[in-house]
C-alpha cells in the first residue's frame, strides 16, 4: 500500500492558475455583485467564463464527452477548495450548485433528446435550473414521506404538490421535480424525477423564502430559495428523467459527489476566515499584549488549523475512495465528512468572528455572512443528525453483543482466562519467590 499526498505537477499548475485567477478576478467582484443584479453579474462573469473555457477548466465535473475533464473527485475536490473561497467563483467555472448537480443527473439519466434540450444549453450557461424536492409539510430528512404526486394521464404526467427551498427556483428555466409516482411501491422506489419547464401552466413560483442568509424579502435573485406550488402541472411522458421509481437512486448519485464538493468549498471559506483571524491577532492589542500572545487565541488558531487539516484529509480520502472503489463504497466516508466538515466550518468562522469583536459582527467584514452560510451547511444535503445516524448504523454493523453478556474487555474475566493460559509461567514465578 502506498501513501502519496502530492498532487501531480501538471494539475498543481492548474490549481496555481485557479488560485491566482479567483483572487485577482473574482474576489473584487464580491463587493458589488448584489448591486450588479442578475444581469450585471452575468455580464461581469461572461469574459471570466471565456478565460476558464480557454484554460479547459469549464464544467470539469462532467465526463470528457460532455465537454468536462473527467477529472475524478480528488482533483475536483482540490479545485472546489479554491472556488469555495468565494460564493460566486463556481459561476465562473460552470460548476455552481444546483446547476452542476442537475447537469450530472441529466448526463447520467437523460435521453438524447433531454440532453439536447436541457443539458447542453445548461452547460453552455444559456439556461438555469433548480432541484425541487423538499416540501414544507414533510420532513426533507426522510424523503420517503414526500407527498407531491405525479399521476399518469394518457400521454402526460400531472404533478400536484408544494415544494420549498428549491434553490434558484425563481430564476430557473426548468425544475427537476421529485414526485411520488407509485405510493404502494417500496419506499425507495416510490418517487420519480421530472424535468418541468418553469413556465408550465400550474407551476407557480410563490416567493423566495427569506432566510438567515437573505433575511429580507426578495424575488428572482441568484441564490434565492423558492417556494413553489404545482397545481395540475401537466408535462409530457418524455419529461420523466430516468426510469419510473428511480428518483431516490438518481438523488443518491447526485448527492455523493456534491457533498464532497460542498465540504471542500467549506474548507475554502474556513481558510479565508482563518486567515482573517490570524491577521487580526497580529495587530489587535488588548490588556497589555497582542491577541496573538493570548493563550485562548493561540488555542483557537491551533485548534482551527488541526480541524481544517483533519477535515481536508477526511474529505480527500472520501474522494479517493469514490474514485477508486465507487460511490457506494464511499457512502460512510461521505456521511462522516458532511457533518464533520460543517462543524469545522462553523467553528472556525465563529472563532474568527469572535477575535474581531464588534467588527466581526458587523457587515464591514464578510465574517457575519460566512457565519450565516455556515449555519445552513448543517441542514442542507441532509442534517447533521441524519449523517451521524447513518455513520453510527454502518459502524455498529461491525459489532455484536458478547455471547455470554460479559463485555469483551471485562478485566476479571480476561484475568481468569490469562491465569489459566499462563498457569505454568505464573507457578514458576511463584516458586521462585
Ligand atoms: C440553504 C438551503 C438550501 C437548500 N436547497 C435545496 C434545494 O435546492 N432543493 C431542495 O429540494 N431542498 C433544498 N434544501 C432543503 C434541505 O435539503 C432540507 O432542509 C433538509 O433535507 C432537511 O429537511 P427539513 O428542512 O424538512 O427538516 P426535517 O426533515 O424536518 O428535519 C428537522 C430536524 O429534525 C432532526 N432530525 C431529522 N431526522 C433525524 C434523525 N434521524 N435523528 C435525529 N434528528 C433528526 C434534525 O435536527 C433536523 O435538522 C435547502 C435547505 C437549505 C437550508
Amino acid at each position: 500500500m502506498s501513501w502519496d499526498f502530492s498532487t501531480d505537477p501538471d494539475f498543481e499548475r492548474e490549481l496555481d492558475w485557479m488560485r491566482e485567477f479567483v483572487r485577482a478576478e473574482i474576489w473584487p467582484l464580491e463587493a458589488v455583485w448584489h448591486e450588479l443584479g442578475l444581469d450585471g453579474l452575468s455580464r461581469a462573469m461572461a469574459p471570466l467564463q471565456e478565460q476558464v473555457k480557454e484554460r479547459g477548466l469549464w464544467a470539469t465535473h462532467l465526463p470528457p464527452e460532455l465537454g468536462g475533464q473527467g477529472m475524478g473527485q480528488v482533483r475536483l475536490g482540490l479545485m472546489h477548495e479554491i472556488l469555495g473561497t468565494s460564493p460566486i467563483a463556481p459561476l465562473a467555472f460552470g460548476n455552481a450548485a444546483p446547476d452542476s448537480g442537475n447537469s450530472e443527473i441529466l448526463a447520467m439519466a437523460g435521453t438524447a433528446e433531454q440532453k439536447d434540450h436541457w443539458l447542453y444549453p445548461l452547460l453552455a450557461g444559456d439556461l438555469r435550473s433548480a432541484f425541487s424536492m423538499t416540501e414544507p409539510d414533510t420532513p426533507g430528512s426522510d424523503p420517503t414521506q414526500l407527498r407531491t404526486r405525479a399521476v399518469r394521464d394518457g400521454e402526460d404526467w400531472v404533478i400536484d404538490g408544494r415544494k420549498w427551498f428549491s434553490s434558484n427556483g425563481s430564476i430557473a428555466d426548468f425544475l427537476i421535480v421529485m414526485a411520488v409516482t407509485n405510493p404502494d411501491a417500496r419506499p425507495s422506489q416510490r418517487a420519480s424525477m421530472f424535468i418541468v419547464p418553469a413556465d408550465t401552466p400550474g407551476v407557480e413560483i410563490l416567493r423566495d423564502v427569506a432566510t438567515m442568509e437573505h433575511p429580507w424579502e426578495q424575488f428572482g435573485a441568484y441564490g434565492g430559495h423558492a417556494e413553489i406550488a404545482y397545481e395540475g402541472a401537466r408535462v409530457p411522458a418524455s419529461a420523466l428523467l430516468g426510469g419510473e421509481g428511480e428518483g431516490f437512486l438518481l438523488a443518491q448519485h447526485r448527492l455523493g459527489p456534491g457533498r464532497i464538493h460542498h465540504c471542500m468549498r467549506w474548507l475554502g471559506v474556513a481558510r479565508r476566515a482563518f486567515d482573517m483571524m490570524c491577521e487580526r491577532a497580529t495587530y489587535r492589542h488588548a490588556h497589555g499584549s497582542l491577541l496573538a500572545d493570548k493563550q485562548t487565541v493561540q488555542n483557537w488558531i491551533a485548534d482551527s488549523a488541526a480541524e481544517m487539516q483533519a477535515a481536508r484529509l477526511m474529505t480527500l480520502h472520501a474522494a479517493w475512495v469514490m474514485d477508486t472503489q465507487g460511490a457506494s463504497a464511499a457512502r460512510t466516508d461521505i456521511a462522516l465528512i458532511k457533518f464533520y466538515g460543517a462543524k469545522v466550518l462553523h467553528d472556525v468562522v465563529d472563532r474568527a468572528l469572535q477575535v474581531h469583536g464588534s467588527l466581526g459582527y458587523s457587515t464591514d467584514l464578510p465574517l457575519e455572512q460566512m457565519y450565516r452560510f455556515a449555519r445552513a451547511a448543517r441542514i442542507y444535503d441532509g442534517p447533521d443528525e441524519v449523517h451521524r445516524q447513518s455513520v453510527a448504523r454502518h459502524l455498529l454493523r461491525g459489532y455484536a453483543p458478547p455471547a455470554d453478556g460479559v463485555p469483551s474487555e471485562h478485566l476479571p474475566t480476561r484475568r481468569a482466562l490469562a491465569r489459566e493460559r499462563f498457569r505454568e509461567l505464573l507457578e514458576a514465578v511463584t516458586a521462585n519467590d
